[in-house]
């Protein structure tokens, strides 16, 4: 099979690798690296199962973590420990070190941008070269043009609108949720600087707005990592609660991936996971079917009715005083920073956290009550 992907993110470079181990002959299409792409870099327990093998010549480029600090925005917060890290990384060094991986297994990377596609397989490159390919994929992220041309846009009520910066200095790993904003601000420390940023619904919030409420929250409670001159802003496109935002992903000869089929997280912005996994789905259905066709049907059987779960909870999750009650109880019980860990790791989904938490309910009563006593 002669495969093109557009776009060498985790996405593209996850997929070129696995296909080309399994034998097709893959083409990767991507001028941009190197670049920092617009991220905090945050791996969870779940999207590091995701990552694919290297030498030990070559490690994976990350920082790892072992606690994160929830806090509710409104005085309240509590450390969760995590019973395995989670990773942060910088996207400059990540997406390099997947793409070398893809052409380790065989994959030819073309520094090109694609400026055309269609539904048979032909794409054109910003050169002028017209090629055909049996599979197109696209892997081009957030402002896709393969789903611009083969499907539609992401429309703007499913897109969460993400900004920040990149500062010198170190910090623990602290996620805020911020009164008044369907969203939270995050400090993700890598190797050798810390990720800054916020995030919130497109439909709510523009990135001026949201960038000047998290300068204020930064320079007020951590002055050190304050923003220099540059910052950034960009979308994270997901899924609605409608199973057909998935099931549309694909064709006879086209398919598509990552960010370029929305598939992120609509609470968190989580992408770095699905990009990698929905890779993985589509290289198993490519291996085992020679065809995309069945591929949507697959990621939904994944990993869809967590996506889908997660757009009908959105707006209970970020009701006003429901993170600084979670944050609150977390403080007071073992039993709920157990789950607030499991939800940072993604060990926890959406479906089965309310089951969950009834579950957790008796011992969140006892250690309630032993702490009132104590503070007696
Ligand atoms: C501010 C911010 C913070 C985030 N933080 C996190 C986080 O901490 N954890 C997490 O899990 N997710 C996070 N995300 C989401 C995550 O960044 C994305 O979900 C992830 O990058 C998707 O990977 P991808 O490979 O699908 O697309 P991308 O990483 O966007 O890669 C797409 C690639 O396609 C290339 N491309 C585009 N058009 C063309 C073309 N026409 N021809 C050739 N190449 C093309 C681009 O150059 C790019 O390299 C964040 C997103 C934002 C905006």
């Amino acid at each position: 099979m002669r495969l093109a992907i557009v776009g060498a993110g985790p996405a593209g470079s996850r997929l070129a690798e696995a296909a080309a181990r399994d034998g097709a002959q893959v083409v990767v299409f991507d001028p941009s690296h190197p670049r920092e792409k617009p991220c905090g870099g945050g791996l969870t327990a779940k999207a590091l199962a995701e990552v694919p093998a290297a030498p030990a010549s070559d490690p994976m480029p990350a920082r790892f973590l072992s606690t994160c600090l929830l806090e509710s925005g409104a005085g309240e917060s509590v450390r969760v420990g995590l019973e395995r890290p989670v990773a942060i990384v910088s996207r400059r060094e990540f997406d390099a070190w997947l793409l070398r991986r893809a052409i380790d297994a065989g994959a030819v990377h073309r520094e090109e941008r694609v400026v055309e596609v269609d539904a048979s397989g032909g794409l054109r490159t910003a050169r002028g070269e017209r090629m055909h390919f049996d599979v197109i994929v696209g892997a081009d992220g957030a402002n896709s043009l393969v789903r611009r041309t083969l499907l539609q846009p992401t429309p703007t009520e499913r897109r969460f609108v993400a900004a920040g910066w990149y500062a010198a200095g170190d910090s623990e790993m602290v996620v805020r949720f911020l009164p008044g904003v369907a969203g939270y601000l995050w400090l993700f420390p890598r190797r050798d600087h810390v990720a800054i940023g916020v995030g919130a619904p497109l439909r709510r919030f523009g990135t001026r707005d949201l960038l000047a409420r998290l300068e204020a929250e930064v320079r007020r409670d951590y002055p050190g990592l304050a923003p220099g001159a540059s910052r950034y802003g960009h979308t994270i496109p997901s899924p609605s609660t409608d199973p057909a935002s998935i099931l549309e992903l694909a064709g006879p000869r086209w398919a598509l991936i990552g960010d370029a089929g929305a598939l992120a997280d609509p609470i968190t912005g989580e992408g770095l996971y699905y990009a990698l996994r929905s890779a993985r789905l589509l290289a198993e259905t490519l291996r085992e079917t020679g065809s995309p066709v069945g591929f949507p049907a697959r990621a939904l059987a994944d990993f869809g009715h967590e996506l889908l779960a997660a757009a009908r909870l959105f707006d209970r999750f970020y009701a006003p005083g429901y993170a600084r009650r979670m944050v609150r109880y977390a403080g007071r019980s073992a039993a709920i920073r157990d789950v607030l860990g499991d939800l940072v790791l993604g060990d926890q989904g959406y479906v089965g956290l309310k089951r969950r938490l009834l579950r957790a309910l008796p011992r969140f009563l006892w250690d309630s009550a032993l702490a009132k006593v104590r503070a007696a």
